[in-house]
């Protein structure tokens, strides 16, 4: 059995408590225009390297024993810090018999496990890595299925019943939700989630600004003259949004 991943991030402090190695899988169904993590698309590569995906040279192939070595490498900066290690993307449950065995693997060794994902999954295969993931990070993009078809290129049916799932479990998560102008930073489209989280705003709530980090490899991708040019919200605007959840009850962080 083996995993391809094409990057591995050590001292990462954003994927979710302590110092963590973030494990990014290949693959993804969806394709947001905002991603950041284009190496995760497939076509990504393929417009990239003229080859098929599997043949880039930047994406690497792991067996089991290979990675838990690689994790395993930063064990005492885990321990001293309450770390662990997060496996994202791309879509990690994407490669889901490989994730779900890695996360046995890690329980086992008594390693804290961070699984960040779209919900973009079968529910068979979501409901398990949720009941074997520490902490799940749910990003939850837009609730009005057109414009998730518009901006990420698939329906969001998935997404909100595995959402759905999440709410009546006693699974560990927090909502992630990426704010860009005029697409997932709208009032309505804010409103949206908060009407869908209404009744569990128990539900920690990491708000995260787009960064144009990843722009020059998404533009490779999409013809970025077909959107809205790619921003995030003003300081006053971020205030703003922080109040709409913060006044329904919700606790929220800016940043992951
Ligand atoms: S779900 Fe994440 S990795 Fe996949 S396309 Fe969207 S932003 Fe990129």
């Amino acid at each position: 059995m083996h995993a391809y991943i094409f990057n591995i991030q050590g001292f990462s402090i954003h994927d979710g408590p302590g110092i963590r190695t973030t494990v990014f899988f290949q693959g993804c169904p969806l394709e947001c225009i905002w991603c950041h993590n284009a190496e995760g698309i497939p076509q990504y590569f393929e417009k990239e390297s003229g080859e098929n995906e599997m043949s880039f040279p930047g994406l690497k192939k792991y067996t089991l024993e290979g990675l838990t070595e690689e994790i395993m490498k930063d064990k005492v900066f885990y321990d001293e810090s309450g770390g662990g290690v997060s496996f994202s993307g791309g879509e990690p449950l994407m490669q889901a018999e490989f994730l779900i065995e890695i996360l046995k693997k890690m329980k086992y060794l008594q390693i804290h496990t961070v699984v960040d994902t779209s919900g973009y999954a079968p529910e068979k295969i979501f409901s398990e890595v949720a009941s074997l993931a520490d902490l799940l990070l749910f990003d939850l993009k837009i609730i009005d299925n057109d414009l998730h078809i518009k901006y990420t290129g698939k329906d969001n049916f998935q997404v909100i019943k595995n959402l759905e799932y999440l709410l009546k479990q006693k699974i560990p998560f927090r909502i992630r939700i990426p704010l860009i102008n005029e697409i997932t930073a709208t009032d309505k489209s804010l409103h949206d989630i908060i009407s869908l989280l209404k009744d569990n705003s128990r539900i920690p709530i990491d708000l995260l600004p787009y960064h144009p980090l990843g722009e020059a490899k998404s533009n490779k991708l999409w013809d970025s003259g077909k959107w809205p040019k790619l921003s995030a919200p003003d300081d006053e605007r971020l205030k703003e949004i922080c109040q709409m959840f913060e006044t329904n009850g919700f606790n929220v962080r800016v940043g992951g």
